[in-house]
C-alpha cells in the first residue's frame, strides 16, 4: 500500500512540472516571480520572450510605483512635495490612485494608501528589516488623516494632487503587485499566450489551463510550514491574492509584528493570520487581501456582497468561507 502510495506521488509530481512549461523566475517587487507557461505550439523562443517582456513591464511598474531606493519617481515626488500644493500625477498613478482611494472608502479604511509615512517608520520593506517595534510616540507623529489627499479639478485634463501634511505619504505596497501581475498578463496574452500563470510570491493570476487539466494552487497554513489549507484545481481566468502575518514579520518580547498596519492605530492589525481573495483581478485581489486581513471576520459579509470568495483564518487560527468552486459538493 505505502509502495502504492509513493508511485502514486510520484507520478503526481513529474504531472506537474510537464516538460511542455516553459518557467522563468525574477526577483521583482521585493518578491520572487514565477512564470508558467504552457508552451503549446508556439517556440521556445517566443515563449521565452513574452516572459521577458512581461517580467519587464513588471519592473516598469515597480519603478513607477515604489517608495524605496534612490531613482526618482512621481510618487516619491508627491511624498516630498509641499502640503497643500497641488502636484501632477501621470494617467498611470492617477487610476490607481483613484482605485485605490475607491477601495479605502467601500472598506471603511481598512484598506488605506496614504500610510507610507507609517510602513516607512516600521520599515519591513526597507533594506534592514526590523527587529523592534518602533516608539508609539514616533507611530503617533508619523500618523496621516484618513482622507489627507485632494484631486484639485482644473479643467486642464492633467491629473493634480496635492496633501495636506507632510505625514501624507503615497504607498501602494498593497496593490501595485496585484496590477503588475494583471499588466503581466496582458503581456503574455499580447504575445498569444493563453495558458499561463504568474506567481508573486503568493499573489496569483492564472489563465487557461495547465495542459489537460486545471492549475493546481495551494493556499498556505499561515502558522504550520509546509501544510496547505485548501488545494485548489483552478482555470480559465482566475486571481487569488493572500494577505498574511508569516513573511514579513519579527517576533519583540513574544508578541509577532508584521507588515500589515490597521490604518486607524499605526500598529500590526490583530483581526487575522491570514486572508485569501479571489476577485477579477488581480490588482482587485491584491488591494482586498488587505482590506479583509486588517477588518478579520467582519469584513465577510462586504466580500459576500462584492461576490468575492474569501478564506479568512482569524487571529485564533479559525478557518472562515472557501474558495473552492462549490463548497457545497464537498
Ligand atoms: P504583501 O506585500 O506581503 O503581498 P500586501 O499586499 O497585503 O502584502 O501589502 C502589504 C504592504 O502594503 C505593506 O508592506 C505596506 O507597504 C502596505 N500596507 C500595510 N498596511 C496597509 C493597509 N492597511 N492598507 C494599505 N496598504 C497597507
Ligand atoms: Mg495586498
Amino acid at each position: 500500500m505505502f509502495k502504492t502510495l509513493i508511485i502514486i506521488s510520484l507520478f503526481l509530481l513529474t504531472a506537474c512540472s510537464s516538460p511542455a512549461d516553459v518557467q522563468d523566475t525574477r526577483f521583482i517587487m521585493g518578491t520572487l516571480v514565477k512564470f508558467t507557461v504552457v508552451k503549446g505550439g508556439h517556440d521556445q523562443d517566443d515563449v521565452e520572450a513574452a516572459i521577458s517582456s512581461a517580467a519587464n513591464e513588471m519592473q516598469r511598474i515597480e519603478d513607477m510605483f515604489t517608495i524605496y531606493g534612490k531613482h526618482p519617481n512621481a510618487v516619491k515626488s508627491f511624498n516630498a512635495s509641499m502640503p497643500n500644493t497641488p502636484i501632477v500625477l501621470p494617467d498611470e498613478v492617477n487610476q490607481l490612485l483613484e482605485r485605490s482611494l475607491s477601495i479605502q472608502q467601500q472598506s471603511n479604511g481598512a484598506f488605506s494608501p496614504v500610510l507610507g509615512a507609517v510602513n516607512l517608520l516600521w520599515g519591513f520593506s526597507g533594506e534592514h528589516p526590523p527587529s523592534a517595534p518602533p516608539s508609539a510616540d514616533a507611530i503617533r507623529v508619523a500618523m496621516p488623516a484618513a482622507h489627507c489627499i485632494k484631486k484639485q479639478p482644473d479643467g486642464s485634463g492633467l491629473h493634480k494632487w496635492s496633501r495636506t501634511h507632510a505625514n501624507c505619504q503615497l504607498d501602494f505596497g498593497a496593490i501595485a503587485k496585484g496590477y503588475a501581475i494583471d499588466q503581466g498578463i496582458k503581456i503574455l496574452k499580447a504575445h498569444g499566450m493563453q495558458h499561463a500563470i504568474i506567481n508573486a510570491g503568493g499573489d496569483i493570476r492564472l489563465i487557461g489551463k495547465h495542459g489537460e487539466r486545471a492549475w493546481h494552487i495551494g493556499i498556505r497554513h499561515p502558522r504550520k510550514q509546509g501544510d496547505v489549507v485548501e488545494a485548489l484545481n483552478l482555470q480559465g481566468d482566475v486571481s487569488i491574492v493572500t494577505s498574511g502575518d508569516y513573511e514579513r514579520f519579527f517576533i519583540y518580547k513574544g508578541k509577532r509584528y508584521h507588515h500589515l498596519i490597521n490604518p486607524e492605530t499605526g500598529w500590526p492589525a490583530t483581526s487575522a493570520q491570514s486572508a485569501t481573495i479571489i476577485a477579477s483581478s488581480a490588482t482587485l485581489a491584491d488591494a482586498w487581501s488587505t482590506a479583509l486581513f486588517v477588518q478579520g471576520q467582519q469584513g465577510i459579509k462586504l466580500q459576500n456582497h462584492l461576490q468575492q470568495k474569501v478564506l479568512l483564518i482569524d487571529h485564533n487560527g479559525k478557518i472562515y468561507g472557501s474558495l473552492k468552486p462549490n463548497p457545497d459538493s464537498h
